[in-house]
């Protein structure tokens, strides 16, 4: 197994070059998928969040109200470590499953916005960092809904290019068109993958 830890900021590219490492056989484990599967209702993850911020977090329906939790942990650093403290390590956990599930000669790619903030590199055997330039992510972001104010922020918040690339073993620049991110992702797969599954 080789594993590959995908990481970068908000509108980089992640899921995009998740999606073309899936097409040349890549095995993807998505954290931001997990992260909304540990909390769906019936589980003990929506549970624990209802048990921290109260019943005013579900839906009439009983879902996660997403809206009403971004509310409370945005105005307050502590509730936010509090919920980062039931997530993270329910994600990690069934990451780990996924994993553990995979083929034993499958190149597995987990896609972990938060890999460099939360020191999880030396967990990889590869760093792979995506990249784009700030404008270009902003439109991006902005074509999928996100508003620019909203996105500076959470830019803000997360790591640097400087700090990701500092634990990168490859970074991919995708401030160009989706072909010239396909060219590197091939570079990437020629040199770094194939060679390594030897
Ligand atoms: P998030 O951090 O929000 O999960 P992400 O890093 O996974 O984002 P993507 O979802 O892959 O980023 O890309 C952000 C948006 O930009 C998407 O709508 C995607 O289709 C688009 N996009 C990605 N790469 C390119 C490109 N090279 N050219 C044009 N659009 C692109």
């Amino acid at each position: 197994m080789l594993r590959i830890g995908l990481t970068g900021g908000i509108g980089s590219g992640k899921s995009t070059v998740a999606g073309l490492l899936a097409a040349r056989g890549a095995h993807v484990v998505d954290a931001d998928r997990i992260a909304r599967e540990v909390l769906e209702p019936g589980t003990p993850g929506l549970a624990a969040v209802v048990e921290a911020f109260g019943a005013g977090v579900l839906t009439p329906e009983g879902t996660l109200d997403r809206p009403a939790l971004a509310a409370i942990v945005f105005a307050d650093p502590a509730a936010r470590a509090r919920l980062d403290g039931i997530v993270h390590p329910l994600v990690r956990a069934r990451a780990a499953e996924l994993v553990a599930e995979a083929p034993q000669d499958a190149v597995v790619v987990q896609d972990v916005p938060l890999l460099v903030e939360t020191g999880q590199s030396a967990r990889y055997d590869l760093v792979l960092v995506v990249e784009a330039d700030l404008d270009t992510r902003l439109a991006r972001l902005a074509q999928r809904g996100v508003a620019e104010d909203d996105a500076r922020a959470r830019i803000a918040a997360q790591a640097t290019d400087e700090q990701r690339r500092a634990v990168a073993d490859v970074v991919l620049d995708n401030s160009g068109p989706l072909t010239g991110l396909e060219t590197q992702v091939d570079r990437f797969w020629t040199e770094r993958v194939a060679p390594a599954l030897r």
